[in-house]
């Protein structure tokens, strides 16, 4: 069939099978911008709903150059190996301009990518941030019911989109490399709350004596701050994504937490508060959207604002007033 021909049935079908060129093509619905792509990758996705939801997802985060990727190819391969189905995804709010150059790059992961059971995508280019996370949030449904056991999303270390990633995801990790005697300073304190494990990659050669002594103070740290998760400790690792070592040992802690976080109902609870937390996401951006596009109110929220400030109307006064704008600019007709 035509590519213009194909139903969201052909659609779901076909990644249902796990063929991997309709799941690709299924994404590339979801990441259009063009709204009769839009209902139509929603109907993929209503399809393949009662189907997803089974993979371990796993957040991967950490500046450039912590070796991320490098990591993502070592963990990946590992997980084929053990016969496991992996899909790379990336976060990467800046990629709109420079599509999936800073994160997710095909080029980066060419082992990886020669798996046959692995799947790797770059970032959607969605412009906002709150676009990029809708598009991963959905493809991740669709590789998991593509039967891809393990979703790794990787993102840059900058602005929100950590906090975005870790409201996606089951696990989150976050990897660090040791510094010149900064190592600690150079992390942000908001990330390590986030993590369910601090990984100390580049834990090799010269390098790896300062690698341990580096996951020991971060394992300091983390025994005062209040885990990620509750009923999980979060603790800090070393690995070497060159060598190999420490890799397997990270999947045992996952499946660890896996294990303790399912059976403590953590888990299911987490994932049905994402999925509330999606949605109001969604709603807040819709209307933030509406908002800001509306000519008319601009101009009726700037005169407000100047009035505000000329001490003629009180705040309050002025909030009233902007709201009886919106109610009459975008809620009637
Ligand atoms: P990213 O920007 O976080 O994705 O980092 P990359 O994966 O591109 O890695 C940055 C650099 O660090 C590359 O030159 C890698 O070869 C190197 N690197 C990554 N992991 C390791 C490691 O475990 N050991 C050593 N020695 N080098 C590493």
């Amino acid at each position: 069939k035509a590519r213009t021909a194909l139903t969201a049935e052909d659609y779901a079908q076909g990644i249902l099978a796990g063929d991997r060129v309709m799941l690709s093509r299924a994404i590339t619905v979801i990441e259009s911008n063009a709204p009769k792509h839009f209902e139509l990758g929603q109907e993929i996705i209503q399809k393949i709903l009662p189907h997803s939801g089974k993979a371990m997802r796993v957040g991967i985060t950490g500046v450039p150059g912590a070796g991320k990727s490098t990591f993502i190819e070592a963990f990946g391969t590992y997980l084929c190996g053990e016969g496991l189905k992996v899909a790379v995804l990336a976060v990467d709010p800046s990629s709109s301009l420079s599509r999936g150059s800073i994160l997710g790059d095909k080029t980066r992961m060419e082992n990886l990518a020669r798996e046959k059971n692995a799947f790797i995508r770059p970032s959607p280019s969605g412009g906002s941030l709150g676009g990029v996370t809708r598009k991963s949030r959905e493809t991740m449904l669709l590789c998991e019911a593509a039967g891809y056991d393990a979703v790794l999303v990787e993102t840059v270390g900058v602005g929100q989109s950590e906090t975005m990633v870790r409201s996606m995801v089951d696990y989150f990790l976050v990897v660090v490399i040791t510094g010149a005697g900064d190592d600690l300073q150079g992390i942000k304190k908001g990330i390590i709350e986030l993590a369910d494990s601090i990984l100390v990659n580049k834990a090799d050669g010269d390098n790896k004596m300062k690698a341990m002594m580096a996951r020991a103070d971060y394992d300091q740290i983390l025994h005062y701050l209040r885990p990620a998760t509750e009923g999980w400790k979060t603790k800090a690792y070393t690995c070497s994504s060159i060598t190999g070592e420490g890799i397997a040992d990270m999947w045992g802690v996952i499946k660890d937490f896996r294990d303790n976080v399912t059976a403590s109902g953590v888990f299911s609870k987490r994932r049905k508060e994402q999925t509330i937390e999606w949605v109001r996401a969604m709603t807040a951006e819709y209307l933030q959207n509406k908002i800001a596009q509306n000519a008319e109110l601009t101009k009726c929220r700037e005169d407000i604002e100047r009035k505000v400030i000329e001490g003629a109307i009180t705040p309050t006064v002025a909030a009233k007033a902007v709201i009886g704008s919106m109610e009459r600019l975008l809620f009637t007709g």
